[in-house]
């Protein structure tokens, strides 16, 4: 098989990468495993689809999944996974499968002859470093929302039985916690910074979230050091790579390993009691102003 692979275990995730595989090659393959929703939607979007129904493959167990992946990738040269937590781990699982390089949280790259420049957050999101794969191979994770989905076509499926065995047990597949919230998915976000008095004005904060018809987002420490919101809000190096519409900023500083998760908001509000705090370079609205009074005129306004 020539041509690109991709694949993901999510349809949104899994149409970006069909747009970003055509931008190499026409010809583009996707998998899916154990999901026939799946394997329609992508169909739908014009691709074959490689369709593995097998029970001993769970999609959590990432080893198990690059080892179909393997079976499937024979004559490709280049395998197209999501950069999310899961794809960020099978990449390195495959790439060790296939001997292949691995670039992974690529948000751009630009095809030249037979290399992808790849373009990546690199020094801790301080800069973009613009990085090859120079082995035959190459297995490229590539960060959500940075490709459009595609769009509707007539593609096929492919019913493929394959005989996949894993070290690893899966005893239990528990649902996400009820806050399973898709930050990275919202069009419009309120970040909650350490500049927050107390966990009690999170209440107001989740109701201008609610006004604006977005999420409630945090920065990391607001998480991990005063566990007031899940990780799963965290922006940033160490959480989610966001691209909203709109991202309003409540008493963030804007350290570096921060704004690489938000630079890239069509339009950033930040409100700051300090005129020289970094974000306001970053943003596109600066209000140097206490944090609780504009939600609380927000929320009485809107
Ligand atoms: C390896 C590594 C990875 C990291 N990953 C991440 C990551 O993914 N995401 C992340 O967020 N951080 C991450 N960090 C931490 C990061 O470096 C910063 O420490 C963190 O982003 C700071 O959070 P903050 O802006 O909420 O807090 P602070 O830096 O303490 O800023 C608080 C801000 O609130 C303002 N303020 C105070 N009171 C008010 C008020 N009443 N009204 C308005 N403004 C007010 C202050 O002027 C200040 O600018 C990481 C650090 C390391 C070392």
């Amino acid at each position: 098989m020539a041509g690109v692979l991709i694949y993901s275990d999510k349809l949104n995730l899994a149409l970006e990468l069909i747009t970003a595989g055509k931008a190499i090659n026409d010809e583009v393959t996707a998998v899916a495993i154990n999901d026939e929703e799946l394997a329609k939607g992508l169909a739908n979007a014009g691709v074959k689809v490689l369709s593995v129904a097998n029970e001993a493959v769970n999609v959590a167990d990432t080893a198990a999944v690059a080892s179909v992946i393997k079976e499937l990738a024979g004559g490709v040269k280049t395998v197209l996974l999501a950069s999310n937590r899961r794809g960020k781990e099978l990449a390195g699982r495959l790439a060790q499968k296939l001997g292949a390089g691995c670039l992974t949280d690529v948000s751009s790259f630009t095809v030249n002859g037979d290399k992808i420049e790849c373009q990546r957050n690199a020094l801790g999101g301080a800069t973009v470093a613009t990085q090859v794969i120079v082995s035959d191979k190459g297995v490229i994770a590539i960060a959500p929302k940075s490709f459009a989905p595609a769009g509707e076509g007539s593609g096929s499926i492919e019913l493929v039985s394959l005989d996949v065995s894993s070290k690893v047990k899966v005893l239990e597949v528990k649902a996400k916690s009820a806050d399973a919230v898709d930050i990275e998915a919202a069009e419009v976000l309120v970040v909650a910074g350490q500049g927050v008095n107390s966990q009690d004005d999170l209440t107001d904060i989740e109701a201008l979230a609610k006004k604006l018809g977005g999420e409630v987002a945090c920065t990391k420490p607001v998480a991990t050091d005063k566990k007031w919101l899940s990780e799963e809000r965290v922006v940033g190096l160490s959480g989610k790579l966001c691209k909203p519409e709109l991202a309003v900023l409540l008493g963030v500083s804007g350290q570096v390993q921060f704004t690489v998760g938000i630079r890239d908001a069509k339009t950033i509000v930040s409100v700051n009691t300090d005129e020289n705090a970094s974000m306001n370079q970053l943003s596109d609205y600066v209000l140097t102003a206490d944090l609780h009074e504009v939600v609380k005129d927000l929320n009485s306004k809107l």
